[in-house]
């Protein structure tokens, strides 16, 4: 089911830009760039109404999360069943419908298919609960590996990693994620891994993870990059049975983002 990516308020050419970069005016008023979009989510079995508002003002209302009707009249859009005009959406029930209101927040990257799954993924994680438990699960599970084969043991403060240990988690998630920006080493922090994951499972159908790694950057020392390899004790065994255990891993991960999409249908969300 291919996501619908539509244009609301001022796309004229001699409108301000309101906070979108040049590149995604670009991507979102050519009819090539919006198709690569719905080419890129043809296999995502959600139908996804995606909003694209760019207006005086309307750029304040950013990260939101799920909003109702009357935030979108605030926004001076009307809900009619047939949309013709730029101020003009319809909501389905039987859709995620999310209006993104500009790019310059956050990720600082033109609006391609990748970056709409990712930033629905933040829209997830405003409003439904059982996204920390997502993020959770993931985050122990790395904790779990990088303890079992590494010895590294992330230092969790109540809730919060210290930076070293965020610094690690980022590292080991750039060595097993398979996405562009693991492969890149381009992974803005350890916090925006889950949001990616699930980008992947929109756009590639499931999680993949890479072999598990032998070694990981652990720190630089005046310079020189410092890897941790597998720590003192640990097997070849613990190995295959560690590795294995992240690959089965996707499988869980793949039906808990199942559940936060499915949830996430009827839901009007303003990112
Ligand atoms: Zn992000």
């Amino acid at each position: 089911m291919p996501i619908q990516v539509r244009r609301l308020g001022k796309w004229a050419e001699k409108d301000r830009p309101y906070k979108w970069d040049k590149p995604s005016i670009g991507i979102l008023t050519s009819p090539i760039g919006v198709q690569k979009i719905e080419q890129k989510w043809a296999n995502f079995p959600i139908k996804t109404n995606a909003w694209m508002l760019r207006g005086k003002n309307v750029w304040k209302k950013v990260e939101i999360g799920r909003v109702n009707e009357d935030f979108l009249f605030k926004l001076g859009l009307k809900i009619v069943d047939n949309p013709q005009k730029p101020d003009e959406l319809n909501i389905d029930e039987d859709a995620i419908n999310i209006i993104f209101t500009q790019n310059v927040a956050g990720e600082r990257v033109p609006f391609t298919a990748g970056i709409i799954a990712h930033r629905l993924g933040h829209a997830v994680a405003k409003y439904n609960p059982e996204y920390r438990e997502f993020t959770e699960t993931v985050q122990n599970k790395a904790g779990k590996i990088l303890r079992e084969f590494f010895g590294i043991e992330l230092s969790i403060a109540t809730y919060d990693l210290n930076q070293e240990s965020m610094n690690i988690l980022k590292r080991f998630y750039e060595e097993i994620g398979t996405m562009r920006s693991a492969r890149n080493h381009k992974l803005r922090a350890h916090f925006e891994f889950p949001h990616e994951l699930i980008a992947q499972y929109i756009l590639t159908g499931g999680v993949k993870f890479n072999p598990l790694p032998r070694k990981i950057l652990s720190h630089y020392v005046f310079g020189r990059s410092q890897f941790r390899y597998k720590h003192f004790g640990a097997t070849e065994e613990d190995y295959e049975r560690l590795n294995q255990e992240l690959q089965e891993f996707a499988n869980d991960l793949n039906r808990i983002i199942k559940n936060l999409l499915e949830d996430s249908v009827g839901g009007i969300f303003a990112m």
